[in-house]
């Protein structure tokens, strides 16, 4: 078991399989990009099915998502995810993208056993998109979502970041447009995990206001709080039901409490929370002949080592090194 000092049990594995990506959301990184990791500092595709096998059938692992950086700009994503659907006990499988290609891969992605996807779409203005993530790619990323749903990657589940003066309008119509096509749709606070450290919280998008905003269109009901468990989306019924919308209040409404997540990035760290300053290297014990024990010592060590929370509102809080598209979201 991936065991920490405060109760909490990670079951919930997130891969990074990539830093790099084809858009440049304003929340997440600079228009020039960042500095990518080196290709040799990457972990393959045998060294990161190997580590969500120790996961998986050592520690404890149940669910495995799929994220980074951009995913789909992975190359050996299928054979990756067919690797983690091959193990026993079957871990259920995720994605989260931006949807670009989406079209073209999410048949053979289910082909691959993926469970589903989480597509992130923060606008349905082509314009905003352009000026949110700084690419002209609205339809590709809509026709991504059309095939995953099309190829049994359901439910599919769209991630939204609200940024004032810019899409902080289009809550009502982004929940319209998830309705009328059978999407979950969760709007995600914004974090401080930008590379550019642009995060300011009195502009940030509050949970309550989100819902303010939702409720000046639709009723809202909370869902039952008891079928939530450790998952970050509070769920209000919408105008009755049974469709729902979910609110991830990270700032704001922190759920640190019921965590049970631990990260893997790209380049072989493991981190025990989205804003942990410190990482456990498990690239050069892959690399130097360990043992898959010896891994998983090391891996529960890091978990061990959990805080009990995020600290964003904390006057000494300090942003983590390495922003949300190193970490995977
Ligand atoms: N590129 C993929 C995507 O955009 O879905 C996967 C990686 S991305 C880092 C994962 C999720 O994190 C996305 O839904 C994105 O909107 C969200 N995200 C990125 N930066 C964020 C921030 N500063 N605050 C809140 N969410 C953020
Ligand atoms: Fe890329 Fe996802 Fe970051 Fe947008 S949020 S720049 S799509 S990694």
């Amino acid at each position: 078991m991936l065991a920490d000092s405060h109760g909490r049990v990670a079951t919930d594995l997130r891969v990074s399989l990539t830093d790099r990506c084809n858009l440049r959301c304003t929340y997440c990184m600079p228009p020039e990009g960042l500095d990518w990791l080196p290709k040799d500092e990457v972990l393959t595709d045998d060294e990161v099915n190997r580590l969500i096998a120790i996961g998986v059938t050592a520690l404890g692992i149940t669910e495995v998502r799929f994220t980074g950086g951009e995913p789909l700009l992975r190359r050996g994503l299928p054979g990756i995810v067919a690797a983690a659907t091959a193990l026993t006990p079957r871990p259920r499988t995720a994605l989260t993208t931006n949807g670009i290609g989406l079209a073209r891969v999410a048949p053979a992605l289910a082909e691959a056993g993926l469970d589903r996807v989480n597509v992130s779409l923060d606008t349905l203005r082509p314009d905003v998109f352009a000026r949110l993530a700084r690419r002209r790619r609205l339809d590709d990323v809509l026709a991504g979502m059309a095939a995953a749903a099309a190829a049994g990657l359901t439910p599919v589940k769209v991630n939204a970041v609200l940024m004032r003066g810019v899409n902080d309008d289009e809550a009502p119509e982004l929940l319209r447009y998830c309705l009328d096509h059978g999407y979950e749709l969760r709007f995600i606070e914004q974090m401080p995990l930008d590379a550019q450290h642009g995060w300011r919280r009195d502009d940030m998008v509050t949970a309550d206001e989100i819902l303010d905003r939702l409720s000046a269109v639709y009723s809202l009901e909370a869902a039952d709080a008891a079928t939530r468990g450790s998952a970050p989306a509070e769920l209000f019924r919408v105008d009755g039901g049974p469709a729902t919308v979910g609110v991830i209040g990270s700032v704001t409404r922190p759920f640190c409490g019921a965590c049970d997540r631990v990260r893997l990035t790209a380049d072989g760290q493991i981190r025990n929370c989205l804003f942990a300053r410190e990482e456990s290297d498990l690239r050069p014990l892959l690399r130097g002949g360990a043992t898959d024990a010896e891994i998983a010592d090391r891996w529960r060590a890091a978990v061990a080592a959990k805080l009990p929370g995020h600290g964003i509102d904390d006057p000494a809080f300090l942003q983590p090194a390495r922003p949300m598209s190193a970490i995977g979201g």
